[in-house]
């Protein structure tokens, strides 16, 4: 199939892309990488009256550090963080999850920007910003607003950008220096969507957990911080309270049946992955072992 019928602008600044979508609103979309808005529109799932290019913005695409916050332009392509010195260093969890989203010729083109506004909840990205504490930089023709990454994502699909606002920029707090994170994800083929996944930060000091966040990914309509990691906060880790903070994730996930898996089977790999990640950052692999 191919796109219904649609006008194209290629906006040269922010400035002029917020006027497009100030004058055309929901009928216009923003294109960054395409590789999601395209497959749409050939599938015809949307059909846009005008495509708003904001690929050339230059000023969109760059990695900055400025204190203690990571500034990501929008337009920062997946490769770009794969390869960028300065999220290895600094932010090591998006480094690994990168590699998990698709394959090298959309990571070429897809951007950070297009992955959070496009907000599908089995993506990693998302997942990630959460996990790091992020703030999510929008800017429409009023000014810019800073929304947290926790408040960002409402649905699927659904974020709390209007029509007529821009995602510039994610702001990315450094984690402390004795930050660790995990990333994993169940998938049919690397590179597919997650069937679940899980990106998690902490910090750890003599064996016990000082901070935790848990997001979960492809187990409701948006990622999720898993509001039962505070049991595991500065307490002692026994796997009786593993056990119990993987029984209350039953209650906060809401996962869906689709062709992939059931419900039920995306929360018995929602608390595999809780034990996997226990285990891992506490290096007490007996942990993992324990009936999920
Ligand atoms: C075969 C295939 C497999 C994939 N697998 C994965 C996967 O495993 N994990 C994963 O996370 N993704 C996956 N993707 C999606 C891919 O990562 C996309 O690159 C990403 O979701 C969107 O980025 P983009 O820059 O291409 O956005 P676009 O496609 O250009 O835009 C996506 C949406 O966001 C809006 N938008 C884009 N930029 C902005 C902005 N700055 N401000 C406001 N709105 C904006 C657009 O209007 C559109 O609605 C896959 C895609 C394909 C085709």
């Amino acid at each position: 199939m191919k796109a219904a019928a649609f006008a194209y602008a290629r906006a040269t600044s922010v400035d002029e892309a917020l006027t497009l979508l100030a004058a055309h609103g929901d009928r216009a979309k923003v294109l960054s990488g395409g590789q999601s808005l395209m497959p749409a529109m050939n599938l015809r799932l949307i059909s846009p009256e005008l495509v708003i290019d904001i690929g050339g913005i230059a000023e969109l695409r760059r990695i900055t550090l400025e204190g203690k916050v990571l500034r990501v332009g929008a337009l920062t392509r997946h490769v770009d963080l794969q390869r960028s010195p300065e999220i290895a260093a600094h932010a090591p969890l998006l480094a690994e999850a990168i590699g998990h989203v698709a394959h090298p010729a959309i990571r070429n083109r897809g951007t950070i920007g297009g992955s959070l506004a496009h907000a599908d909840p089995a993506a990693e990205l998302p997942a990630c910003m959460l996990a790091l504490g992020a703030t999510m930089v929008v800017r429409g023709k009023r000014g810019e607003r800073r929304i947290d990454a926790a408040d960002f994502f409402e649905g699927i699909f659904q974020t709390a950008l209007s029509a007529e606002e821009l995602l510039v920029a994610i702001e990315v707090p450094i984690p402390q220096r004795d930050s660790l994170h995990f990333f994993h994800e169940f998938a049919r083929r690397h590179g597919d969507y997650a069937i679940a996944g899980l990106a998690a930060q902490a910090v750890i000091a003599a064996g016990v957990f000082q901070d935790l966040r848990l997001a979960f990914f492809a187990v409701g309509d948006r990622p999720m911080l898993a509001g039962a990691a505070r049991k595991l906060v500065n307490a002692a880790v026994t796997p009786g309270l593993l056990s119990e903070v993987a029984a209350s994730l039953d209650q906060e996930l809401d996962p869906h049946d689709d062709q992939q898996a059931s419900a039920a089977m995306r929360r018995h790999l929602a608390k595999v992955l809780l034990r996997r990640c226990v285990a891992t950052l506490l290096d007490r692999p007996e942990f993992a072992e324990s009936a999920a």
